[in-house]
């Protein structure tokens, strides 16, 4: 049997943030994916400020920019009858420009700073089910990449399993909210295309970005209602959905992206509501989308995985070293990150819905820039606990 401080269960931003803070703040910690390491996963990977900001507080920015990811100074949305609106990414500290890292790229950067740090990285390990002491969870049971049961115990459980989390499940956390709305996705990658930075356009029911990324790439994607998004593809296909869809939400958009090269196939995402857990209880607490997780349409996710990170593990530091009382801890960190998402899960709710009109949405697109403001400010008023010593 192993015996940790803490074992954090899913080793991508949420998981492989969490292992490195807590590992460089002396903590023996273990960090387990049933995945390979430096796999790729579903996601269009966009970073908001804050997302980049707290790469910059932990002194991963320059890996993130040497790694050849294009750095963004602008943001152009595009609306109904070819209005647009061109916003300039203004530098602030910290954050210089706004990155779109493939997650091949970032999670393996947060995982080889986490072991770094001094945590154990256990890839293939797959988690099967939680220890219990009496009615404390004490760990987690995992299959080793030989199919073998591997016990390690640890006085906190973190799932950071993502969206169908088995720490979730297994310890019970109820949904304090659930989503309603949800969207489909296709998207894909092309080498060639120009763009103005990041590029929103949303038009009839539909939605699309381009999104600058590594090896010269933008990554493309549409969305729309996923009863849409079935009656397309069944009549005309992946491709012909895309390219429909790519039309629907700009006018412009097919004729530009027709004249770039793809260089992958279409990736698709079928579309899940919302939800808000309950993220601790005794022994174990939840972080990234295994908590809370929103539809990707205001592409926030991984900000708000980076965000929690650190948020659990100021909570966990101070109840581990027996400062604050864990379930004080554990609820502050909670009502913080409910705080801080709350007016953005509503406002993505309201972008997944598709139902919008062009004054709607572009209320709506105020709506969900004005949420982010907050945390930026949040954690620009931290201290720099967690830069590498
Ligand atoms: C189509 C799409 C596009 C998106 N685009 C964006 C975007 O542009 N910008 C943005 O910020 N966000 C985006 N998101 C959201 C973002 O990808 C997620 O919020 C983010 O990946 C959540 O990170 P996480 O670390 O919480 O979980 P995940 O990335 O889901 O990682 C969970 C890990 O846990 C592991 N795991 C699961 N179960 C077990 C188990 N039992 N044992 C061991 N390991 C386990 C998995 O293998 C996985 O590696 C998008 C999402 C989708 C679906």
């Amino acid at each position: 049997m192993d015996h940790f401080d803490v074992v954090v269960v899913g080793a991508r931003v949420a998981g492989a943030s969490t292992a490195m803070l807590l590992a460089r703040s002396g903590m023996r910690v273990a960090l387990l994916d049933r995945e390979r390491y430096g796999t790729d996963t579903v996601s269009t990977h966009a970073l908001m400020r804050a997302g980049v900001l707290q790469l910059s507080r932990w002194s991963l920015l320059p890996a993130v920019a040497d790694a050849g990811t294009p750095a963004i100074r602008r943001t152009k949305f595009h609306y109904a009858h070819g209005q647009s609106v061109d916003v300039e990414i203004r530098p602030s500290p910290g954050v210089p420009a706004l990155y779109a890292p493939r997650r091949f790229l970032l999670d393996r950067l947060l995982v080889d700073a986490a072991a770094e740090a001094g945590a154990a990285i256990l890839p293939q390990h797959a988690v099967t089910s939680l220890l219990h002491d009496g009615d404390r969870v004490a760990g987690v049971r995992a299959r080793d990449p030989q199919g073998r049961e591997r016990r390690l115990r640890a006085q906190v459980t973190v799932g950071a399993d993502g969206l169908r989390s088995t720490v979730a499940t297994a310890s019970g956390a109820p949904v304090c909210r659930q989503g309603r709305t949800s969207g489909a996705v296709l998207y894909r990658y092309f080498a060639g295309l120009e763009t103005a930075g990041y590029e929103w356009a949303y038009g009839d029911r539909a939605a699309a970005g381009l999104i600058p990324t590594n090896d010269g790439q933008t990554c493309v994607f549409v969305g729309t209602s996923p009863q849409r998004m079935r009656t397309l593809r069944r009549r005309s296909g992946g491709e012909g959905a895309f390219r429909a869809l790519l039309g629907q939400a700009c006018a412009e958009l097919p004729e530009r992206v027709a004249t770039a090269v793809p260089v992958s196939r279409i990736h698709g995402w079928a579309g899940i509501p919302g939800h808000v857990r309950q993220s601790w209880g005794e022994g174990w607490a939840l972080v990234g989308d295994a908590g809370y997780f929103k539809d990707p349409i205001t592409s926030h996710g991984i900000t708000d995985g980076l965000r929690d990170a650190e948020l659990l593990v100021d909570a966990l530091l101070s109840s581990l070293s027996g400062l604050v009382p864990e379930r004080e801890a554990l609820g502050c960190y909670q009502a913080t990150r409910d705080r801080l998402s709350l007016r953005l899960f509503a406002a993505t709710e309201a972008v997944a819905a598709y139902d919008w009109d062009p004054d709607d949405i572009r209320h709506l697109v105020r709506e969900v820039s004005a949420s982010m403001g907050e945390e930026v400010e949040h954690l620009q008023g931290r201290h720099m606990a967690h830069a590498v010593p």
